[in-house]
């Protein structure tokens, strides 16, 4: 092979095809001076383009209106109007008339009108610039031909691995999956939401390549490889052999492991491991329910918004809640409210924020909005009239948050009561544990019986306790599950739990990692929330194991001064106990 880029294993699977570069970014536009005599044709020239990009966006939203929708579509219909606002046009014609050429004219025209847009104090006008940077690309690119900036041409190439900067749901929306066999990007880790929903979509890909965008220029022969996190560049013949080889034998590794679907989840010394499966889209939910997984731990409901112009409504909601609930057959299925902000934003998205990870986010956002959180509520307590549901809120950090959003649940109870439509009043509910507050002042959320359960987020929890974002590629190795600081904090929370009589599930990446669930099993977790992919791997290793073999291995992680040292320590211990686990290495940093 010509080279070999390494990134990070984002989601599992070997894919062959072709490299297509998309920039997704406002160009760097030159300062170009034209001569009078050329104005004429440079103002024909942006009036062709400014029609192309709207020709463009026409078939865009006709596509988008049939694979999802018209209220999906409604966002290219924005963008048209920004294209056929006079003043835009007139601005732009101004300075070509000063002898500036036409894509540095629309270029200075549409950054002034971004920086006003950020600027308005209404949110509605503020959540418009999306939009504009998307018609600012979208002109450039038309104007200073650039066709790797073109979210449309991707799917004239079959077998296309997409690589790209990073996967807004903006350009998600626009893509054709069905010519993208795999993604590469430069910015993202293992958590970042890119990943999991490459994992949702299962398609191979490969997260946090940084350079990725700048080494290659598009129509490389490449081979994407999932696991190890390598795009290998005009691979050889041989090359393609060899991953063909391993796909193979991935395959029937992986075949081996559905065996154990049916098995139960039990220690070698007794114990019952509940393993549930997290569900991101509701179309996952039958493979989540082969998988052997008993029920669903975390389904991660903005997954339903991203990439859409418009919030589903009650009905929309409650069809997708019920279709998870019935798929899994009266097993409980823990479902979260929106956890919206952050890295994930709608189309159109909420107003930007300086730190949004610190920032109007998860439940924050659905109490400040609760006509949005209460349609939600009423769709959660509908479709709980089909089963075992269990509601979940993201990102508490204090009782009052809980306290409010019950008053809403009854509320929207009430309301469905009224109403005449059948529901569950008496639903769980339960919080998430992924801020250092949640863990350290966890027994203020049992004393008065408000919360059912609790079940720790080890993304948010890791990122939170060692100030590592999580999305950032550059911190990769910086953000470690295993540094004395989180592990104490799960342990803080299985101790309080305990005591309480409350259930305390795990639904981070960390499960399902084999070392890391060796770990949590060890400090007591007995409820692990895994993607459905990894079930059988992390039963096996369940299977493997005794708890007095996992405490031992935790006591020893928690002694540790370091991560790398409770990473050694684990590993000594479970490679004792299971040497044939080849899978492991995928688990095994830390
Ligand atoms: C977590 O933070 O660990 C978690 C499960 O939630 P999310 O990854 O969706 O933020
Ligand atoms: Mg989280």
């Amino acid at each position: 092979m010509k080279r070999k880029l390494v990134g990070i294993g984002a989601s599992p699977g070997i894919a062959v095809g072709t490299v297509q570069l998309l920039r997704w970014e406002v160009p760097d536009v030159p300062h170009r001076i034209i001569a009078d005599e050329q104005i004429p044709a440079e103002q024909q020239r942006f009036l062709d383009a400014i029609e192309k990009a709207k020709e463009r966006l026409r078939q865009i939203k006709v596509r988008v209106e049939k694979s999802a929708g018209p209220q999906e579509a409604a966002i290219f219909e924005v963008q048209l109007s920004i294209l056929e606002d006079p003043d835009l046009v007139r601005g732009v014609q101004e300075l070509i008339n000063q002898n500036i050429a036409a894509e540095r004219a629309f270029d200075i025209q549409m950054i002034e009108s971004r920086q006003r847009f950020a600027r308005a104090a209404s949110p509605m006008v503020r959540e418009r610039v999306s939009d504009l940077t998307d018609v600012h690309i979208r002109g450039l690119s038309l104007l200073m031909d650039l066709h790797d900036h073109a979210p449309e041409d991707v799917r004239k190439v079959p077998n296309t691995i997409l690589v790209t900067h990073d996967l807004t749901p903006s350009l998600t929306v626009q893509l054709d999956r069905k010519s993208i066999v795999a993604i590469a990007t430069d910015a993202g880790t293992r958590t970042s939401h890119v990943a999991i929903l490459a994992r949702s979509l299962n398609l191979p890909a490969i997260v946090g390549l940084r350079t990725a965008t700048d080494e290659l220029k598009g129509g490389e022969h490449a081979i994407l490889d999932g696991s190890t996190g390598v795009l290998a560049i005009e691979p050889s013949h041989s090359d393609v052999e060899s991953y063909r080889e391993r796909a193979r034998q991935e395959a029937v590794a992986e075949e081996e492991l559905r065996r154990l679907a049916s098995l139960e989840a039990i220690t070698s010394d007794g114990v019952h491991v509940t393993l549930r499966a997290n569900v991101d889209l509701p179309e996952e939910a039958d493979l989540a329910a082969s998988s052997g997984a008993e029920g669903v731990g975390l389904m991660r409901t903005e997954f339903l918004v991203l990439g859409r112009a418009t919030m589903p409504d009650e009905e929309e909601q409650y069809r997708a809640y019920r279709r998870v609930v019935e798929a899994f057959g009266g097993k409980p299925v823990v479902i979260r409210t929106f956890d919206i902000g952050g890295d994930k934003l709608p189309v159109g998205g909420f107003p930007t924020e300086p730190n949004p990870f610190l920032g109007w986010r998860a439940i924050r956002m659905c109490l400040d909005q609760p006509d949005l959180f209460r349609t939600q509520l009423r769709a959660l307590l509908r479709a709980a009239a089909h089963g075992d549901v269990r509601i979940m809120l993201p990102l508490v950090v204090t009782l009052d948050e809980v306290r409010q959003a019950r008053a809403l649940l009854d509320g929207a109870a009430r309301q469905l009561e009224q109403r005449g439509i059948p529901a569950r009043r008496d639903v769980p509910l339960g919080v998430m544990i992924e801020t250092p507050a949640a863990a350290v002042a966890a027994d203020t959320f049992t004393r008065d019986h408000d919360v059912q359960f609790f079940s720790i987020g080890t993304n948010d929890l890791v990122q939170y306790t060692l100030a590592v974002d999580r999305g950032n590629a550059n911190l990769t190795s910086r953000f470690t599950p295993l540094h004395p600081a989180v592990l104490r904090l799960i342990q803080r929370t299985v101790q309080v739990g305990d005591s309480a009589g409350l259930e305390v599930a795990v639904c981070g990446e960390m499960a399902s990692q084999p070392l890391m669930a060796f770990a949590l099993i060890g400090l007591g977790v007995r409820q692990l929330s895994v993607s459905p992919r990894s079930v059988s791997l992390v039963k096996r290793i369940v299977r493997g194991i005794s708890v007095a073999m996992a405490e031992e291995a935790a006591t020893a992680a928690l002694n540790a001064p370091t991560a790398e040292r409770a990473r050694r320590e684990l590993h000594m211990r479970l490679q004792t106990a299971l040497p044939e686990l080849g899978l492991l290495e995928e688990g095994l940093t830390v």
